[in-house]
């Protein structure tokens, strides 16, 4: 679970990083990642379009995903096929490859590094003469703290 350091260390670190790749994180961007690093658990665009919202301005889901598409492109956020929702990258992760693990308990994902497993899978499928894609792989299970 994210606490508020934990989502604030990450939008700094995000900013950073987009400002030293020359990524141009716009306010509607860096809101939205805000309310993704903020959210416990994964945030559908519905929900983020929802949280952005307010009676004065009523933000659509089409809007957000634009911008979404942006920071998944940039390394900084993940789609959770299993949950139609999106979580932050793990910095450790963010630029390989992983395998999200999804507790089905609490919702909450956590990122492995998937290289090794990965070059497994693609051996296995090339003998089948299929080539994988690049996108996560997501694993549903029980979190360490939702163990009996
Ligand atoms: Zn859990």
């Amino acid at each position: 679970m994210m606490d508020e350091t934990t989502a604030a260390r990450t939008v700094r670190r995000a900013v950073d990083s987009c400002y030293a790749r020359g990524l141009n994180l716009t306010p509607l961007r860096r809101r939205v990642l805000e309310v993704v690093a903020s959210a416990p658990t994964p945030v559908s665009a519905i929900a983020i379009a929802e949280r952005l919202s307010d009676p004065t301005r009523h933000l659509a889901p089409q809007a957000v995903y634009p911008t979404l598409d942006f920071l998944m492109e940039a390394a900084l956020v993940r789609h959770v096929g299993l949950r139609k929702a999106y979580v932050c990258c793990d910095p450790q992760t963010a630029g390989d490859c992983a395998i999200l693990l999804v507790c089905t308990a609490c919702d909450c994902v956590s990122e492995i590094a998937a290289e090794p497993l990965r070059a497994c899978i693609n051996r296995t499928a090339s003998l089948r003469r299929f080539v994988s894609g690049r996108r996560p792989m997501e694993i549903e299970g029980l979190c360490s703290a939702c163990q009996g």
